[in-house]
């Protein structure tokens, strides 16, 4: 008889959501039936929890929702999640319709300032920010720098990374990102850009991190030009939106048909060590 050793290899999503309202654990059930092993959990905009936010107090919801499923995930399944929490750029927008723009900056900063607790705490391994990939006036642009900048202080003071909603990738803009975190001392592993492409170099040269969407062809193309990036999904379990963004059996299928090609090491590297350099946390398999 012949025996076929399957050697386990550690996938991990790099930025996925889980919604009481939505599939949740069941999601998480078909990861791991795929391979999926390790799982960052980002919290949603405040709105999805059914927030009216006014004041920093008020993005707990959201934040306790993103660490009871966590709780859960790693309790009720074999995968092993982290929490990931913060604030959208959008709140900006949502918050200026309640109170004066400067008000709306200090509710954001605040909000932030309770993530970076929570990461004290270790419930959380990282925080959440970024600015508006959507056209904005000159001072929303300011002053959503300006929070995203308030983020990134934050985990360089507690030594965490930022996972950042961005514009879409622009040689200028990642290297606008990655000025912004040199300033503040934050290394690039700890500057992660979600929702990115597979343009490695980019990334490289303006000091960000890239998490690459696993959209087809993106995992490979990525993995010709190196191993520094993550694999991500976003995948964003609202019933209402059902194949909005990808599945979460996505980054096990891209991996393991990699694996297959001959990408162990890198693999290795991108779903290990490059998640454990960036949020302090162990990868065990
Ligand atoms: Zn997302």
């Amino acid at each position: 008889m012949i025996l076929t050793v399957v050697k386990k290899i550690p996938i991990t999503d790099n930025h996925l959501h889980l919604s009481e309202r939505g599939r949740g654990i069941e999601a998480i059930r078909d990861f791991e039936r795929a391979g999926g092993t390790h799982a960052i959990v980002v919290s949603l905009p405040s709105w999805m929890y059914g927030v009216i936010a006014k004041c920093p107090e008020d993005y707990d919801v959201g934040y306790e929702a993103t660490i009871r499923m966590v709780e859960r995930v790693n309790k009720e399944t074999g995968v092993k999640a982290w929490a990931v929490v913060g604030v959208h750029p959008a709140e900006l927008i949502k918050l200026k319709g309640r109170m004066k723009i400067s008000e709306a900056v200090e509710v954001m900063k605040g909000a932030l300032e309770r993530a970076q607790k929570l990461v004290v705490e270790g419930k959380c391994v990282g925080i959440k920010s970024g600015r508006p990939h959507w056209k904005v006036s000159e001072e929303e642009w300011e002053l959503s720098c300006e929070v995203m900048e308030y983020a990134m202080r934050l985990a360089k003071e507690v030594n965490c990374p930022v996972q950042l909603h961005t514009e879409g990738a622009t040689e200028e803009g990642i290297s606008h990102i990655g000025s912004i975190a040199k300033k503040v001392g934050l290394p690039t592993h700890k500057v992660i850009k979600h929702y990115s492409p597979p343009q490695l170099q980019m990334f490289r040269k303006g000091g960000v991190f890239p998490s690459v969407l696993a959209v087809d062809g993106a995992v490979e193309k990525a993995l010709e030009q190196g191993d520094d990036f993550f694999i991500e999904t976003d995948y964003i379990d609202d019933p209402k939106r059902p194949g909005a963004v990808l599945g979460p059996k996505i980054v096990p299928k891209r991996t393991l048909s990699a694996l297959k090609k001959g990408y162990e090491d890198a693999l290795w590297k991108i779903h290990c060590e490059n998640v454990e350099r960036a949020y302090n946390v162990e990868v065990v398999v």
